[in-house]
């Protein structure tokens, strides 16, 4: 509970960002924060280990920012899933709908096997169309997912049952 409010207390409101009427949660205070910081490393490594995980997936950008330094402490292996055109790699894509038009993500295949237990890490659930894109990839590179965790979940805009097909009976985690 206090490293919960530890964590809220550096995340930042503003308003009318990106476009009037949102409000966007900046957690760049967080990661200005050391302790803070760590603390949100230590959780996010310890719910690898607590899903059994055997990889981390960070989605871009700011999944890479949570991501890497939690798979470093759990000794578990990074895989970045990026904007479509920025690995080099054979790749698996996936298209998704955003509000207006689709945007495309993709992986390097071969850096997910099929026994691997992927945990996938993101800094804010909102409608859940990346993270939903994302599960799919890993579903379709034929790995496992073991859960998906995200520092902040935007409740209201649904994104937890718009996963719920996709995570299955996998555990979505939110700080
Ligand atoms: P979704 O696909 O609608 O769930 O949007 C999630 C993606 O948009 C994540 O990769 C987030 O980083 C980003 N995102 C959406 N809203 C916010 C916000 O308020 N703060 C930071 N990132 C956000």
């Amino acid at each position: 509970a206090k490293v919960r409010e530890l964590l809220h207390s550096r995340i930042r409101d503003v308003a009318d960002y990106p476009k009037p009427g949102v409000m966007f949660k900046d957690i760049t205070p967080l990661l200005a924060d050391p302790e803070a910081f760590a603390a949100l490393t230590g959780v996010l490594a310890g719910m690898c280990e607590k899903f059994g995980a055997t990889k981390i997936v960070g989605l871009e950008a700011r999944g890479f920012i949570l991501g890497a330094p939690a798979a470093v402490q759990a000794g578990v292996g990074f895989i970045p899933v990026r904007k479509a055109g920025k690995l080099p790699g054979a790749t698996l894509a996936q298209v998704y709908d955003l509000e207006y038009g689709s945007a495309e993500i993709e992986v390097h295949a071969e850096d997910l096997a099929p026994d691997d237990r992927v945990l996938v890490i993101d800094d804010v659930l909102a409608t859940g169309g990346t993270a939903e894109a994302s599960l799919q990839l890993i579903r379709r590179a034929g790995a496992q997912v073991a859960g998906m965790g995200v520092l902040l979940e935007l409740g209201f805009l649904g994104g937890r049952v718009r996963l719920e097909p996709t995570l299955k009976d996998a555990p979505l985690e939110a700080l």
